[in-house]
């Protein structure tokens, strides 16, 4: 019997850049590639939000399809599960008589939780479960320090990981792949078969935010190729301010980190260094902090103390000011017009996330975690680390004691908006 591997997607939903898919193809005779809509991730949390809002939930559906057509084009397909993976994978292992299990790490305890579960019960059936981590711009053993001594201060990470570490070249696409023979890959759910808590009927249309690495890449080289004409178009405020909105393919794996730094280089190579490109890397490393942070420390990020015991937190849930915010109805025009585009397209700038989690935090005085737990819901490039993370930055419970006590409301709506341009041109 011949070696075949069963290639579990989670959020790596590419073919460019990815380790995992590449060892599997070199060490298996046959790949099973399978993704499973896991029903938990669109339940209703403690805080009465929704897991997965409709906006990403539909980008998460394209993202899967357009990896499903990348598989068709090599002759094979992905298998479609609707469950939990630790349910599941047993099945299929025996099934199809998989001989090893990949799969990438996550760091949010949730998800490492599953992996632990799975890997316990392949362990019974005596089937190893190979961990990838493959999400971040530096490779973890490259850095210069081990993750229990990664320095909480953002500046010192950053300082020591652009001196001392490298980003590692990209792993080449694959230009050939055997698939294990299957007779039904499954359908993609629909829609309404995921979003059960939430009326999908008048969702916008969106040109810009289409899921999959097809339009991702498409994305990025028009960025780099166009940068000044797409940014310009974004600056609604500061001229400095340059935006690449490739966050919500990066967040679902459609994109690699490596893949944009090493785009950028070509670019750079090509037209000069402009100064948005080390703004994009500054943004990785952020990307990256955070994510290491959640290894370090795991669930700390998602308590509403945070590192702070002694913090005096806001647990206050006065339900009519946060059902204001969250609809953007608190009289704020700034405000509400920054909720109102986040709840029709699923996209603010990280000026605009500031300054709407400020409002909530030191205006509104409301639960910073309640906040948190709604643009989980409602944000298209939804990441556990990045979110939480920059929310409690924000709420001054970070590990990142420097960061703390910076957020001014005030100060915050002169930066953004001095004459009120951007709140009239979103109609506030
Ligand atoms: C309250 C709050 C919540 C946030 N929640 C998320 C989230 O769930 N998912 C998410 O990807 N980002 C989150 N961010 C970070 C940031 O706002 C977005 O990454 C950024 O706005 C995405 O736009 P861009 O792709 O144009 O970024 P660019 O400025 O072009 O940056 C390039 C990439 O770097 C990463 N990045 C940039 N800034 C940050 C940052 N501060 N923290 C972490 N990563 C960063 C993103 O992946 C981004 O695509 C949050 C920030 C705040 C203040």
């Amino acid at each position: 019997m011949g070696k075949k591997i069963l290639v579990w997607f989670r959020n790596d939903l590419r073919l460019h850049d990815n380790e995992m898919l590449v060892e599997a193809i070199a060490k298996s005779d046959e790949i099973l590639p399978v993704f499973f809509f896991d029903p938990r991730q669109f339940e209703i949390t403690r805080y009465q939000t929704i897991k997965t809002g409709a906006i990403r939930a539909r980008f998460l559906l394209e993202s899967v399809a357009d990896l499903r057509s990348s598989f068709k084009k090599f002759g094979g397909d992905i298998l479609i599960q609707l469950g939990k993976p630790e349910d599941l994978l047993p099945t299929l292992v025996s099934t199809y008589e998989i001989t090893e299990v990949y799969h990438h790490r996550e760091v949010a305890s949730e998800e490492t939780a599953v992996s632990t579960q799975v890997e316990d019960l392949l362990w019974k059936l005596r089937v190893n479960l190979r961990h990838f981590i493959g999400h971040t711009l530096y490779n973890k053993e490259d850095l210069p320090f081990p993750i229990k001594d990664i320095p909480d201060v953002f500046a010192q990470f950053k300082k020591k990981t652009e001196r001392d570490a490298i980003v590692k070249p990209c792993f080449v696409t694959p230009t050939y792949i055997n698939f294990v023979e299957v007779e039904h890959w499954g359908d993609l759910p629909s829609l309404t078969d995921l979003v059960v808590n939430e009326d999908v009927k008048n969702l916008a249309t969106s040109e810009e935010f289409v899921g999959g690495e097809t339009v991702a890449l498409k994305r990025l080289d028009e960025f780099l190729n166009a940068g000044e004409t797409i940014a310009l178009s974004n600056t609604s405020l500061k001229k400095t301010e340059v935006i690449s909105k490739l966050s919500p393919w990066l967040a679902l794996g459609c994109l690699s980190p490596r893949e944009v730094y090493w785009k950028m280089k070509e670019a750079e190579a090509n037209y000069g260094l402009k100064p948005y490109f080390n703004q994009i890397v500054v943004g990785l490393l952020w990307r990256d902090y955070y994510r290491f942070m959640f290894k370090k420390h795991g669930n700390t990020f998602f308590k509403p103390a945070g590192f702070k015991n002694d913090a005096k937190i806001n647990t206050h849930q006065d339900n009519e000011l946060m059902k204001a915010w969250k609809a953007g109805n608190t009289g704020q025009p700034l405000v509400d017009a920054v909720m109102h585009e986040l709840n029709t397209t699923g996209y603010i700038n990280n000026t605009s996330r500031l300054l709407v989690a400020t409002y909530l935090i030191y205006q509104l005085k409301l639960s910073w975690v309640v906040g948190a737990a709604y643009l989980e819901e409602k944000l298209i490039d939804y990441a556990p680390a990045s979110n939480w993370g920059n929310w409690a930055t924000v709420a001054g419970v970070g590990n990142d004691l420097r960061l703390t006590g910076s957020f001014d409301f005030e100060k915050q709506l002169k930066n953004f908006d001095p004459k009120g341009v951007y709140a009239q041109a979103l109609g506030a």
